[in-house]
């Protein structure tokens, strides 16, 4: 790509993405390689070195989805337009006390988006707003919506990213995932769950995001690696082949902690050189990750 036609995008990337930050990089020569790649993409790509020219093509690569891309328009959306305003201005933007406000311009817009009450049972819909996550059969929980807006911040998502999720629940999660890149894989455990989501999905324009009912613990091989993954439900460890499914320099947000205690939220980072580096965000609860083998 012409470099004033890659400015252009890029240009166009940070209007669309509205992040005037840059994504936080875990060293300063990292941090000064994507100056270069944004400002610079050629003069990055032939200096020699290496961190530099990743991130100038992958400056290309978002140039590019962005091109032939735009976030899915659910019909959904035009519905309880009120309701969703206010559940992310006062729970998520400006939330209680205590919240770690969200600042990601395109995670917030992808909450104003999505109709969370298409994905909640009809008769709860007239809760689907409320600042609480809801029982969707079978056991299991659509999470709050706090939860869902600051997960989906954490895993740092641009158009061009694959990302995986496990838990795929009502399927609101992926659908917040969608509004932020193509590239979604979602798997869940319990079957009628994976098909009432599959409906949902498909019924809001979201077909790319791509449904598998099946253990979530063993990843989805075919499809990886990932650049992000998200588990929606508490596992006792990291599952090892979905950390090996993770790129370098990927990451991966999943809550650790035994069956209804309360649990950590970590980010675990995959460095380049495939070091693991975690950190624990907040205290949270969910439902348990189950094996096959207990189904
Ligand atoms: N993300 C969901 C909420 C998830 S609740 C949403 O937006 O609605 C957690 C989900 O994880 C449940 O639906 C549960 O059945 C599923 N789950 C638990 N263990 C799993 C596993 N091993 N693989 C895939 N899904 C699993």
């Amino acid at each position: 790509m012409a470099t004033g036609a890659l400015s252009v995008a890029i240009v166009l990337l940070l209007t669309t993405c509205g992040q005037a930050d840059k994504p936080a990089r875990s060293d300063s020569r990292s941090a000064f390689a994507y100056d270069l790649a944004q400002s610079h993409p050629d003069q990055a790509r032939q200096s020699g070195d290496n961190v530099q020219a990743a991130e100038a093509d992958k400056a290309d690569d978002i140039a590019k989805v962005i091109d032939e891309w735009m976030p899915p328009q659910p019909p959904g959306a035009t519905e309880r337009v009120v309701d969703r305003q206010r559940m992310v201005q006062h729970q998520i933007v400006d939330p209680p006390a205590g919240r770690i406000p969200v600042k990601n311009y395109s995670v917030i817009k992808a909450m104003r988006t999505v109709p969370r009450h298409v994905f909640v049972p009809a008769d709860l819909r007239s809760r689907a707003y409320i600042d609480s996550p809801l029982p969707i059969g079978n056991g299991q929980t659509i999470s709050q919506p706090y939860i869902v807006a600051y997960m989906t911040e954490l895993l740092q998502l641009d158009p061009a990213a694959k990302v995986l999720e496990i838990g795929t629940g009502s399927g609101y999660q992926a659908a917040v995932l969608a509004q932020l890149t193509p590239n979604v894989y979602t798997i869940e455990i319990i079957s009628p769950l994976a098909k009432t989501a599959n409906k949902s999905l498909t019924e809001q324009g979201y077909k790319q995001v791509k449904t598998k009912q099946g253990d979530g613990y063993f990843g989805w091989e075919e499809h990886a690696p990932f650049d992000a993954i998200i588990v929606t439900a508490a596992a006792g460890h990291i599952p090892p082949p979905l950390w090996q499914q993770l790129k370098p320099g990927g990451r991966m947000v999943v809550p650790i902690g035994g069956a209804y205690e309360v649990q950590r939220l970590l980010v675990v980072e995959k460095t380049e050189e495939g070091k693991r580096r975690s950190k624990s965000v907040m205290a949270v609860r969910f439902v348990p990750l189950t094996r096959s083998t207990e189904k």
